[in-house]
């Protein structure tokens, strides 16, 4: 039985209650984060509790933990749930308290994290690439907060699924800004593009890794809109995720992308990701940004 952490304790999953009252089940009134462990380390743990402190902000939630206390606490979970690649999943939710819209007057936040396997990326991925399809965002206006209310993302990604798609690029006024849980670029004469951040998206951790490496090694990315044209043109196209990493789109809305096959940009920055993670220690690389 996995472990989970709960308010304070560590506990078999099925110990774990929750009241029905809790206005992360009412309301979805909560944020989350993905953070995956390689080799015990938790990887860019300073940017995803950085994007984590955004999201309470952002959404009015007072920060339960520093950030000492919050890797204390998931590196003893990790301990706990043994395995050396696991995907850790942390929430906040407002608290308890009978419904109401209005924030409810001192309330401690609920504070749960699990984890569970994280698997490579199956190798007729990496061989063949994923099909995508674009559709058009129905999501609200503060993308770019990483909040617990993921219906519009749910419905989008089953419209994928529906399609025998494994994703779905998402369009607002005409561009494409990035799919139902992963970041976009594409590859177009040679240039790297991603949208650039704002309210439309989430600000990946995955992305800007991509965009640290390329800027790294001379393979420089543009942050820059996309049309739906562009993408519909482009040369690559890669869907980017903590626990899914870089994945090659080589079929969009039914045509092949390029030639059909993950592209040489592609091969390139996966052997670049590859070789951050297996050098990554969290006291950070030259380089890298460590302030915590
Ligand atoms: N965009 C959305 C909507 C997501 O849900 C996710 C991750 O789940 C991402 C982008 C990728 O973000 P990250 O690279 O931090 O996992």
């Amino acid at each position: 039985m996995a472990i989970v952490y709960l308010n304070g304790d560590f506990l078999p999953a099925d110990q774990a209650m929750i009241s029905p009252l809790d206005r992360g089940f009412i309301f979805g009134d909560g944020v989350y984060e993905v953070i995956p462990v390689y080799n015990g380390h938790l990887f860019r743990i300073h940017e995803h509790l950085r994007r984590l402190d955004d999201s309470l902000a952002g959404v009015r939630i007072p920060p339960p933990y520093d950030h000492q206390r919050w890797r204390a606490m998931l590196h003893e979970l990790v301990k706990r749930n043994q395995g050396q690649n696991q995907s850790l999943y942390i929430q906040i939710t407002r608290g308890v308290a009978q419904r109401d819209h209005a924030f409810p007057e001192s309330i401690n936040p609920t504070v749960f994290a699990m984890s569970s396997e994280l698997k490579p990326l199956p190798q007729t991925i990496r061989e063949a690439g994923i099909s995508a399809i674009t559709t058009e965002d129905i999501r609200w206006q503060c993308c770019h907060l990483k909040t617990i209310a993921l219906l519009p993302n749910i419905l989008l990604r089953q419209q994928a699924l529906d399609q025998g798609a494994a994703e779905a690029i998402l369009l607002r006024n005409g561009e494409a800004t990035e799919g139902a849980a992963s970041n976009l670029f594409i590859v177009r004469e040679g240039k790297l593009i991603t949208p650039p951040k704002g309210p439309r998206l989430l600000p990946g951790i995955t992305r800007d890794l991509i965009v640290e490496l390329g800027n790294r090694h001379g393979l420089p990315v543009l942050e820059a809109p996309i049309t739906a044209a562009e993408l519909a043109h482009a040369d690559e196209i890669w869907l980017t995720s903590s626990t899914k990493e870089i994945m090659p789109v080589t079929q969009l809305d039914g045509q092949m992308v390029g030639n059909g096959r993950p592209g040489p940009l592609w091969q390139q920055m996966i052997r670049l990701y590859q070789d951050y993670k297996a050098h990554y220690t969290e006291d950070g690389q030259p380089g890298t940004a460590t302030a915590g």
